[in-house]
């Protein structure tokens, strides 16, 4: 079924509507790009036809690239998978360059004027197609997000946005849009100038100025052609590129292939004539797909991120359990944060505390949320008074008569908890279900509570609630699965990304972050330098380092977590050494950044100074490590208990591992999650490198059975679990 439509009216012009079939957002193939070709060569051949307009018929005009084409151009390219990909980039560069050129000939002479009418959404190629055209008309739709994301899973726009982009604005101006991916609403675009015009009707305007058009000749082509703000080796030039070269190695730290290549195609494609530069992207781009990051990167935050939002753990034959009315115990932090993501997404919030005055303030929440959403433009006051009017901050149970899921966020104490339950069944109907936010108390034991514990599961949010993406759905050992697919329509209403665990300690997400820490509170007691912990951390790609994060989620925190784990575990408990840390510091009164002290100093104003001196309390080893021996020790930390919380089935799919370690504590997003990162070094070398810490740092290290056996097989995660990814 066709994918592009095309028409000519009286008037000589030609429309070519994208529509692809069974889709609500058109994204592109390398069908679509033939069908495109093959029109744009009907409308250049033929006498009568004056102009073009390429619009869509869908409310957007497009999402982007069909990423999953370009995962199968690499893996389907042959013994040369670098000359197929790059064959294939380079023909849709040839399409697009004679979308630009429309006719003409060398001398500028000729040619069809070609418009883009984009009626909303604008995203990757979907931009990219616009920017090779000769005028860009958005309809006046404040919803639409119009920009080029691809840096966001790994790779650069490659199909001429890059090359074209910074010839139009700028290297300077057009650095947020390529390098950090920023989307703008149609009109903050034509501020920008990434997009001409902003209409009420944009396909009737760009009709009417293909058949006016004054020129369509774009400034690159022209003679004499100037970059604005200047080429690399001109003085403002010189400036833009320096400066853009140390940002962009100060915010990657070197991991994000992405990030270098694009600047690399940027400053040499800025020396060399258009067409140059164009091949110049072309080959940058193959590097980019050629590197295993990039494929995992698309894997897990495009790929398998949208799948598992689209349900791909959700339990087949149960009805929509879509929320109407949601029940919020404790209007703390959490609390307030999940009564405000719900009444955004238009669910009726019931939110009760002990006292009115508790249940208000987290109401209040959500005001001063609103508020400077309006202050931002980005919610209007009417928005505000329609969320904030669905929630009833309260004291009364009551009130949650109707309410079909109810989460309790109340402090973690497994008797306030239990008492809670029992006061919210009192008030619901034998069909609610219950949910806890408990961050490390076993569901199957809070589930005692319950009189109907196949009702009852954890959903677990991380904090702040409105800005993480990740919410990790807990089956206790009774759960059913009425109860999981409410969880996950749940979730979908909020449009976060869940994953589904089964019952342990610290599930999935805090079971793997605890050990990332405790490692490099353990190397502090060891004598290693604190800073070259925490450098190394952040040299491969983790966002913080794990004296950062401790001090960010407090180091008493820190103490409660290790006295529960220590009286859990009793003579097994294994991190004495982490514990004489922490807890010197928290005897010194230094409890984190909310406390003005911890690992790092801060400044009246809560800006952290640098590491703190005092820490040289635990004398400076002489021999320091290398960092590759720090970063190994940190990551292995975090990606072994991933390993084991396989291997004991707490996850039961790799997918939903890489995804909920990326989203969820920020995992070196470059690898595409632990799995991901074990499939690119290798089981082997993953064994090795673990054998020879095991033996110097300790059993923590050793490689769990499953490793071992998939490198005995010279396998590997995706590669053993197959398509779906599931385990067994
Ligand atoms: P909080 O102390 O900010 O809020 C708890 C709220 O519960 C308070 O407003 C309190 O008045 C209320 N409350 C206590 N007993 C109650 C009762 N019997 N009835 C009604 N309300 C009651 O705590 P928080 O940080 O929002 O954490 C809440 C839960 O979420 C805990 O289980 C915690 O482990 C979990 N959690 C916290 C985080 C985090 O980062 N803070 C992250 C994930 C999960």
């Amino acid at each position: 079924m066709a994918e592009f439509h095309y028409a000519v009216d009286a008037d000589g012009v030609a429309t070519i509507t994208w529509d692809v079939p069974g889709r609500s957002m058109n994204v592109m193939s390398l069908q679509g790009f033939q069908e495109l070709d093959a029109h744009i060569d009907a409308a250049l051949a033929d006498m009568t036809v004056k102009g073009v307009v390429i619009t869509s018929a869908k409310k957007d005009f497009a999402g982007g690239m069909d990423l999953n084409v370009i995962a199968r151009m690499r893996d389907e390219a042959g013994d040369d998978p670098a000359r197929g990909l790059f064959e294939g980039v380079m023909a849709m560069h040839a399409v697009l360059r004679k979308i630009e050129r429309a006719g003409m000939d060398e001398r500028n002479k000729g040619g069809k004027p070609i418009a883009a009418a984009l009626p909303g959404t604008a995203l990757g190629i979907g931009l990219e197609l616009p920017l090779a055209c000769h005028r860009i008309f958005a309809a006046d739709n404040p919803k639409a997000k119009i920009g080029l994301p691809e840096i966001m899973v790994g790779i650069f726009p490659g199909a001429g946005g890059t090359t074209r982009l910074v010839r139009k604005l700028g290297a300077m101006a057009a650095a947020p849009f390529l390098l950090e991916g920023k989307l703008s609403d149609p009109k903050k675009a034509k501020a920008a100038g990434l997009i001409d015009e902003v209409v009420e009707d944009p396909v009737a305007a760009a009709k009417a100025w293909v058949l006016s058009a004054p020129s369509i000749v774009k400034p690159w082509d022209e003679k004499g052609y100037k970059m604005p703000g200047g080429a690399p080796y001109s003085p403002s030039g010189f400036m833009t590129f320096v400066g853009a070269s140390a940002m962009v190695n100060g915010k990657t730290k070197g991991v994000y292939p992405a990030a270098k290549a694009l600047l690399n195609a940027v400053y040499e494609g800025a020396l060399v004539p258009f067409d140059t530069a164009l091949r110049i992207e072309a080959r940058w781009f193959t590097h980019v797909l050629m590197n295993p990051s990039s494929g995992a990167m698309i894997r897990s935050l495009f790929i398998n991120k949208e799948a598992l939002e689209k349900g791909a753990v959700r339990p087949a034959d149960i009805p929509d359990q879509s929320v109407r009315k949601l029940g919020v115990i404790g209007a703390g932090m959490m609390g307030a944060g999940i009564a405000l993501v719900a009444a955004q997404a238009g669910i009726e919030v019931v939110l009760v505390d002990q006292s009115q005055e508790a249940a208000d303030k987290g109401r209040a929440y959500t005001e001063s949320y609103m508020d400077k959403g309006i202050a931002r433009g980005k919610a209007t006051p009417d928005k505000k008074a329609e969320t904030l009017g669905r929630i009833t901050a309260t004291t009364d149970y009551s009130s949650l008569s109707g309410a079909d899921l109810v989460i309790e966020a109340v402090f973690e104490d497994p008797g306030i908890k239990a008492e809670v339950t029992k006061r919210v069944q009192a008030a619901v109907d034998g069909t609610c279900t219950i949910a806890t936010n408990t961050s490390t108390l076993p569901i199957g034991d809070l589930a005692r509570a319950a009189d109907r514990p196949v009702d009852f599961i954890g959903i677990h949010f991380f904090s702040p609630v409105e800005k993480m993406a990740l919410v990790e759905i807990i089956k206790g050992r009774e759960t059913g699965d009425r109860a999981v697919a409410k969880a996950l329509d749940f979730v979908r209403q909020i449009r976060k990304t869940p994953i589904v665990v089964n019952d342990a300690r610290f599930f999935y997400a805090n079971r793997c972050i605890i050990p990332y820490i405790n490692e490099g509170i353990r190397m502090v007691g060891e004598g290693i330098a604190p800073a070259l912990v925490e450098n190394a951390a952040k040299l491969v790609g983790m966002p913080l380092g794990p004296l950062q994060l401790v001090d960010e989620t407090s180091i008493d925190l820190g103490v409660k977590i290790a006295r529960a784990t220590r009286a859990a575990m009793g003579a097994a408990y294994p991190d004495g050494a982490v514990d004489d840390v922490l807890f010197w510091l928290a005897d010194q009164g230094r409890l984190g950044r909310k406390a003005g002290a911890g690992f790092y100093t801060y400044d009246a104003a809560g800006k952290r100074t640098g590491l703190w001196e005092g820490l040289d309390h635990y004398p400076r080893a002489a021999d320091q490590p290398e960092l590759s021996e720090v970063q190994h020790r940190l990551l292995f930390a975090q990606v072994l208990e991933a390993v084991r919380a396989l291997e004991e089935g707490v996850l039961t799919d790799i997918r939903e591992g890489d995804v909920g370690a990326i989203l969820g504590w920020g995992f070196a997003p470059w690898s595409g999650g632990p799995f991901s990162w074990l499939d690119m070094i290798g089981a082997g070398r993953a064994v090795a490198i673990c054998d020879d810490l095991a033996a110097r740092h300790g059993p923590r290290f050793a490689p769990p059975d499953l490793l071992r056996e998939i490198a005995a097989r010279d396998d590997s995660f995706y590669g053993s679990f197959g398509q779906s990814a599931r385990a067994a």
